[in-house]
C-alpha cells in the first residue's frame, strides 16, 4: 500500500547514521484539534497553539508525547499563534490524556532511508510532483505508530536503546532476504547484512516485528525465498515470537524506472510458481507453529489468474494493510452487506464503479448481485494505468489521468463510485497530483467516494447524496 509521509514533516537527509541528524532539535508540536470536553479544552487550547515542552522536555514525536502525558503532574510550555508564551501547570489522572491532536507525528524530522534498492517505488516516479511523494520514509517511529515498513539500516545506538526502553513493538520490517550478502545487494547497503543479529536482538528483548518480503523474480525468489521464510519462521515459535507474520508481495515496476536495472515484472508463471512454493510452506508452518505465518498478498493470485484463498486461511489478517487478504476481506464484508438486498429500487438508478484492472474480475460477482435488483444498474470499469505503464494495476495506484483517459466516452450513469484508496488520506488529490474536482468536472459526473462495503451498498441503494 502507498505510504506517504505528511507534507508538513521536515525531512532529514538520508545519511541518518549521522548523530547530528539523530539529535536534531525538536520543533514545537502544533495543535490541529482539541477534543470537546477534554483537559485541553478546559485549559483553553486552540488549533495553532504550539506545545514546546512538557515537564521541561521537548517531545520528539507523538510517542514521547503519549508517554509524557501519562505523568500525573504536568508543566506545559505553550506558545500562542501570536507568539505569546504561557506556562500551564496541572494535575490529572495518569490515564487521562490532554485531548489534543497534532498536525504532525514527528517533531524532529522524518528519518529517511540510506538504501538504494533498484526496485524502490519512490524512485520509479516521474519528477515534478508534490515533495512528500519523494520522501523515503524509513522511520521506526512511523513504523510503530502507523505500521509503515522500515529496513533497520539507519538506526543509531540511541535509536536501538529507545526502541528497547520505550518498548516500541511491534515494528514492521522489510526483510526481502535473510542471506546477508543478498540482502546487502538488494538494498545496496552493507548495513543490510546485519539483519540476523538484529532479529536476535528483538528476540532477546521480547520485542516483536511483522516482516515483509518484496519478491523480485530472478533475484530473491526460488531458493532464496525459501531460506528467507524458513529463517524468519525460526523466530516465530514460543509464547513470545519475535517475528509475528511475514507478507510476501510482488515487486511493482513502473515505466519510469531506468533501463538496465536488472529487474523484470512478475509474470503469471512467476506468480503461480511463488504460490506453489509458499502454500506448502504455510501448511508446514501451521503444523510447527500453529499459524500459517507467511502469507501471499492478493496480487499473486490475481496475476496468476487463480482464485483467492478462503477467508479462514488468513487467520486474523495480520498483514491486511499490506494487501494480504484485503480483497478476500472486502468480498466477505460485501457478502454480509449484500445478504438482504431488496428485490427492486423505487427510483431507477444507473451508476458506475471504477477499480484497478487487476481486481475487476474478483469483484464482478458482487456487481452481478447488485444488478439483480430491479431498477439498479451498476457498471464496473477495471482500468489499466497508462500513467505507471501497468496494465494489471491495483486500485490504489490508479491516478487522475488514468481515470480521465480510461473513462472518457464511457457511460458513467448518475454518479461514479470511486474507491477512496486512490486519494491521499484526508485530501482530494491523486498520486499524479490531479485533483478530484478536476476529474469530476472533466468527466461531467458527480463522484461518490467508497471507503468500504457499507459505502458501496449505501451508494447503490441509499439516498443519492451526489444530488445534495
Ligand atoms: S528502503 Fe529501498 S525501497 Fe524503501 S524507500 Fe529506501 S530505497 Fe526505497
Amino acid at each position: 500500500m502507498w505510504k506517504e509521509p505528511s507534507a508538513g514533516i521536515a525531512a532529514t537527509s538520508n545519511a541518518v547514521v549521522d548523530p547530528a541528524v539523530a539529535s536534531r532539535q525538536p520543533q514545537p508540536a502544533v495543535v490541529a484539534r482539541v477534543e470537546p470536553g477534554s483537559i485541553g479544552e478546559e485549559l483553553g487550547f486552540q488549533p495553532g497553539d504550539r506545545l514546546i515542552r512538557i515537564n521541561g522536555v521537548a517531545p520528539r514525536d507523538l510517542i514521547d508525547l503519549q508517554i509524557m502525558q501519562g505523568e500525573e503532574e504536568l508543566t506545559l510550555e505553550v506558545e500562542d499563534p501570536d507568539g505569546t508564551r504561557h506556562v500551564v501547570e496541572l494535575e490529572k489522572d495518569p490515564d487521562e490524556g490532554l485531548g489534543l491532536a497534532f498536525t504532525e507525528a514527528l517533531f524532529d524530522g522524518l528519518r529517511q532511508c540510506n538504501n538504494h534498492c533498484p526496485f524502490c517505488f519512490i524512485d520509479q516516479q516521474p519528477p515534478g510532483h508534490r515533495a512528500s511523494l519523494y520522501l523515503k520514509d524509513d522511520d521506526y517511529r512511523l513504523s510503530f505508530l502507523y505500521g509503515s515498513y522500515l529496513t533497520l539500516t539507519n538506526l543509531t545506538a540511541s535509536d536501538w536503546q529507545r526502541i528497547e526502553e520505550q518498548r516500541l513493538s511491534p515494528l514492521f520490517v522489510s526483510v526481502h532476504a535473510t542471506d546477508p550478502e543478498l540482502r546487502s545487494r538488494l538494498l545496496v547497503n552493507p548495513r543490510a547484512a546485519l539483519l540476523a543479529d538484529q532479529l536476535a536482538w528483538f528476540a532477546e528483548r521480547r520485542l516483536q516485528i511483522h516482516a515483509q518480503v518484496v519478491v523480485c523474480p530472478g533475484l530473491n525468489d526460488g531458493e532464496a525465498l525459501e531460506r528467507t521464510l524458513r529463517d524468519l519462521a525460526g523466530y516465530a515459535s514460543g509464547d513470545w515470537p519475535a517475528v509475528l507474520s511475514t507478507a510476501v508481495v510482488p515487486v511493482g515496476l513502473t515505466r519510469f524506472r531506468p533501463a538496465g536495472d536488472g529487474l523484470r515484472p512478475v509474470e503469471p508463471a512467476d506468480a503461480a510458481a511463488v504460490i506453489r512454493q509458499v502454500e506448502p510452506l504455510q501448511l508446514e508452518f501451521q503444523q510447527a507453529l500453529g499459524s500459517r505465518f507467511a502469507w501471499l498478498s492478493d496480487e499473486w493470485y490475481l496475476i496468476a489468474g487463480l482464485p483467492l484463498p478462503p477467508r479462514s486461511t488468513y487467520e486474523d489478517m495480520p498483514q491486511r494493510e499490506n494487501g494480504v487478504g484485503s480483497i478476500r476481506g472486502f468480498l466477505e464484508e460485501l457478502e454480509l452487506a449484500t445478504s438482504h438486498l431488496p428485490a427492486r429500487v423505487a427510483v431507477p438508478r444507473r451508476l458506475s464503479w471504477v477499480v484497478g484492472q487487476m481486481v475487476a474480475g474478483a469483484l464482478q460477482p458482487v456487481v452481478e448481485r447488485f444488478n439483480r435488483v430491479e431498477g439498479l444498474e451498476l457498471r464496473l470499469y477495471g482500468l489499466p494505468s497508462p500513467y505507471w505503464g501497468q496494465v494489471q494495476v491495483v486500485t490504489g495506484l490508479l491516478t487522475g489521468s488514468d481515470l480521465l483517459e480510461g473513462l472518457a466516452d464511457l457511460e458513467l450513469g448518475e454518479a461514479l463510485l470511486l474507491p477512496r484508496v486512490m486519494l491521499r488520506e484526508g485530501e482530494d488529490v491523486f498520486l499524479d497530483d490531479t485533483r478530484l474536482e478536476a476529474v469530476c468536472s472533466a468527466l461531467a459526473v458527480p463522484v461518490q467516494l467508497i471507503g468500504g462495503a457499507a459505502d458501496l451498498v449505501a451508494a447503490c441503494l441509499g439516498p443519492p447524496v451526489w444530488d445534495a
